[in-house]
């Protein structure tokens, strides 16, 4: 926990806690690049389009579970998920389930300007193409080859992964963005919490970006309940302590980066551990 004016947090999901030393340091490096990138734009573009280039950055990263490099679900296809919030605005946008586009997090930016702002599959793929963006398939050959080597198994680790971004512009101006490619083996079309308020807020107190299982992050509202809790007056690291120690008590698999509108910036995972970084006082902070 830190006090800043401007802020910005990202992460890349949650890992297992015996992550090797160089594959954490693969993450640091990749986070500490995309960080920088981000606060360029966050310096001069604000909080809102400072979250958009970071998760966008975070799709295009093949360590993260979004865009390129996603996880893919029983019938062997990526849909990705994603959602927007401009928390000064008070408007969420996202899409569900989508398929063959390279950054969800664009198209949620152009949603935001328009009456529809929450796209499924088909929705997202119609509308991809008459923005213009190219058809993209976002496998790798190594989803591909884990889903062959287990798509006729019942037991295997449902792997998942998220990436995101929480921050407060000069202006006290919030925004968070989340992207994810859902769940290892996931049946076919579950949709993450990503997508929807419970994985993904902001308004003018507080921005959340969420990650781990998205049914528990459903059931704990877990976004929301954080950010009510501070607009109706609780500092963050009490809103965050009092949420994490409830959803612990539920044994919630869950994680998130949050930040205030003073530039207070907080995290906290019920298990596993949290890949996610940002900048205290201009030095790089990963907190694994
Ligand atoms: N929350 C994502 C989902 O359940 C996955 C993750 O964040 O790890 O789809």
């Amino acid at each position: 926990m830190q006090t800043n004016q401007k802020q910005l947090i990202i992460h890349g999901g949650l890992s297992a806690e015996d992550l090797p030393e160089e594959d954490r340091q693969v993450r640091r490096e990749a986070l500490r690049d995309i960080l920088a990138e981000g606060h360029a734009v966050l310096d001069r573009q604000g909080a809102y389009q400072a979250v958009i280039r970071s998760c966008e950055l975070l799709e295009d990263c093949q360590l993260f579970n979004a865009g390129t490099g996603s996880t893919i679900q029983r019938d062997g296809q990526i849909r990705l998920s994603c959602g927007l919030m401009d928390g000064h605005r008070q408007s969420f946008s996202g899409l569900v389930n989508a398929r063959l586009i390279k950054n969800p997090i664009h198209l949620a930016a152009k949603l935001q300007t328009l009456g529809d702002r929450l796209l499924d599959s088909t929705g997202a793929e119609l509308f991809a193409r008459m923005s213009g963006a190219e058809v993209y398939d976002p496998a790798t050959s190594k989803v591909i080859d884990r889903w062959a080597r287990h798509r006729f198994e019942d037991h295997f680790t449902r792997t998942h992964g998220t990436v995101g971004a929480a921050a407060v512009d000069a202006e006290g101006r919030l925004a968070a963005a989340t992207s994810t490619g859902g769940r290892f083996m996931a049946g076919v079309g579950r949709v993450s919490d990503s997508c929807t308020p419970a994985g993904n807020y902001a308004n003018d107190w507080c921005a959340l970006s969420c990650t781990g299982h998205g049914e528990d992050i459903l059931d704990e509202a877990l976004a929301v309940r954080v950010v009510v809790r501070v607009t109706d007056g609780m500092s963050l690291v009490d809103a965050v302590e009092r949420s994490f120690s409830e959803a612990r008590e539920r044994g919630r698999d869950l994680a998130a980066i949050c930040v205030d509108r003073s530039g207070n910036i907080a995290w906290q995972a019920t298990l596993g551990m949290l890949v996610a970084a940002y900048f205290d006082r201009e030095m790089f902070r990963a907190t694994f």
